[in-house]
């Protein structure tokens, strides 16, 4: 590991002693911010991207590999965007993204190239210490084995998922066409997009016990942290397709193997290959106006009252309904570092402030263990910024612990990203996901929210930033086709 963990903007961490402290380091923090020759200032560039999450490194970097002249802007100090690592006290800690699945095939083929793919490690250790469940519906709270619990949670699972007798493969055939395909209408998937997980879990809960049913009811807000009341059953109808049509890979797929090293490691080979390229960039650099005149596209990082228009032409009225309505998740991801070897440590407590919980394996030097948790929808309820303190109680729920920190991002009153993962109300994908993914002008919009595939995951971003690279070479010259005026960047390629 060659790169050096910089202290960035993001990311809090708490103490009994210190109290709140933002801050964090990581290896995405670029210094120097900015990398733009001189001779280049001004000039019209062949794309310029807002934003260095896992979209736009991809999108930088097929670019720039394919001789375009590409500039990188980013309102923030590092790369990443919803995924990051932060490294405290010589322990990586995942902040946003985290898991990876051989199912995410552009994600594999990332790590593959930059040598990651058998840098993997597993939240669960099987044998770690306190390797029970702890199940806690606010009735009091019981140990289980993690077989019975696992056991209670997939036959749940297998019957919410079971709507149409064969897993999803009748209505979601073909995840990647979600909004109708060869197999399915249009108007038959949109009568199941306007069906919530509350209406699905009401046509079984008849055949569950209280404690599945409890399982099933915690297990939607941990995935999307949207209510099931809220939520469309369609999402989760077609993560299930794309993982196979295989319920029983829930966890494996979802919720077991991260990049060793932390995916800030990854997004960080992405981008260093990128400026090898000759990417040029520019951090701490948020963009406040979008003005595309006869396609030439200008960026603004000012605000300037008297004419302020954000974006010419604007947005059309459809799309402006749907940012306007946005979605559902607004997670709190939480980690803590605790004494004792708690690597085995799993459980649910619901209702309640934080709904799970996993042992995620040693902190450096073998004496302390990272554990992660999650909350759904805690907004109005617990503000962790206000009361960093209640995390520690709502931890102690699942098992009494000795904490030494907490530590996470708040991604909901983070202004560039303003919340979690993109999860959706009903009727929405069938409204408003065409026209999400469509241009506007020489505008291309590009982001794992609404991505065809693995929406709202690492893949789904890895799958827009080269689509859109691709749309960029295709309409202005491949590799060749559109020889740069820069000799020495040419030699280098
Ligand atoms: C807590 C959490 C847990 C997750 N867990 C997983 C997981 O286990 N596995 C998985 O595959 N996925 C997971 N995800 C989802 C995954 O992290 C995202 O889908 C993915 O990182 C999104 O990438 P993106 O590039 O499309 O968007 P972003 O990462 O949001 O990137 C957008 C970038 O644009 C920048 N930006 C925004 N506005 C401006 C502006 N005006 N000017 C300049 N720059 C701007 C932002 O700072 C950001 O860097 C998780 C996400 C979160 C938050």
């Amino acid at each position: 590991m060659s790169f050096h963990a910089k202290l960035s903007h993001d990311g809090y961490i708490y103490t009994k002693h210190d109290g709140l402290v933002q801050g964090l380091r990581t290896y995405g923090v670029i210094q120097p911010e900015t990398k733009i020759r001189d001779a280049d200032a001004g000039k019209v560039w062949d794309a310029v991207i807002i934003g260095g999450g896992y979209t736009g490194l991809i999108a930088a970097r097929d670019l720039v590999k394919a001789g375009k002249e590409t500039l990188l802007l980013e309102a923030r100090d590092r790369i990443g965007g919803r995924t990051w690592s932060a490294e405290v006290d010589g322990t990586t800690y995942e902040m946003g993204g985290t898991w990876v699945s051989h199912v995410h095939g552009r994600l594999f083929a990332e790590m593959q190239r930059y040598g990651l793919k058998d840098d993997v490690q597993m939240t669960r250790t099987d044998g770690g210490g306190c390797s029970y469940f702890t199940l806690d519906t606010g009735t009091g709270s019981r140990k289980l084995s993690l077989e019975d619990a696992g056991a209670m949670t997939q036959r749940a699972w297998k019957l919410f998922m079971n709507y149409d007798g064969l897993d999803g493969r009748k209505l979601c055939p073909l995840p990647y066409s979600t909004l109708g395909n060869s197999r399915v209408s249009f108007e038959e998937v949109q009568a199941v997009d306007q069906m919530s997980c509350r209406d699905r879990i009401n046509q079984i809960k008849d055949q569950l016990s209280a404690d599945e049913l409890a399982l099933l009811e915690s297990l939607v807000p941990h995935m999307c942290a949207g209510t099931v009341e809220d939520v469309g059953y369609l999402e989760m109808l077609r993560a299930q397709a794309l993982q196979g049509f295989c319920p029983e890979t829930f966890e494996e797929v979802w919720t077991l193997y991260k990049i060793r090293e932390g995916q800030s490691a990854l997004a960080r080979r992405i981008f260093d290959d990128a400026v090898r390229l000759g990417l040029q960039y520019s951090f701490n650099s948020p963009i406040k106006s979008i003005i595309d005149r006869h396609g030439v596209v200008s960026l603004g990082t000012t605000t300037d009252n008297s004419t302020y228009n954000p974006l010419r032409p604007p947005l059309s009225p459809l799309r402006q309904e749907a940012m306007r309505i946005g979605h559902l998740n607004h997670l709190t991801k939480v980690h803590a570092e605790v004494e004792g070897d708690l690597r085995g440590l799993r459980g649910c407590t619901w209702p309640g402030d934080l709904l799970y919980v996993y042992g995620d394996g040693f902190c450096a030097g073998n004496k302390s263990t990272r554990i992660i948790s999650f909350a759904g929808d805690n907004r109005g309820k617990l503000d962790p910024l206000k009361e960093p303190e209640r995390l520690e109680i709502a931890l102690q729920r699942f098992h009494p612990m000795k904490i030494k920190k907490v530590l996470f991002h708040d991604w909901l009153s983070d202004p560039y990203s303003q919340s979690g993962p993109a999860w959706y109300r009903t009727g929405y994908l069938t409204k408003y996901l065409a026209e999400l993914q469509k241009r506007h002008g020489n505008v291309l919009m590009a982001n794992s929210d609404w991505a065809s595939g693995w929406r709202a995951f690492i893949e789904g971003a890895m799958e827009q930033g080269a689509l859109a690279a691709d749309t960029v070479m295709n309409e202005i010259g491949i590799l060749g086709a559109n020889p740069s005026s820069d000799p020495e960047r040419d030699a280098r390629l």
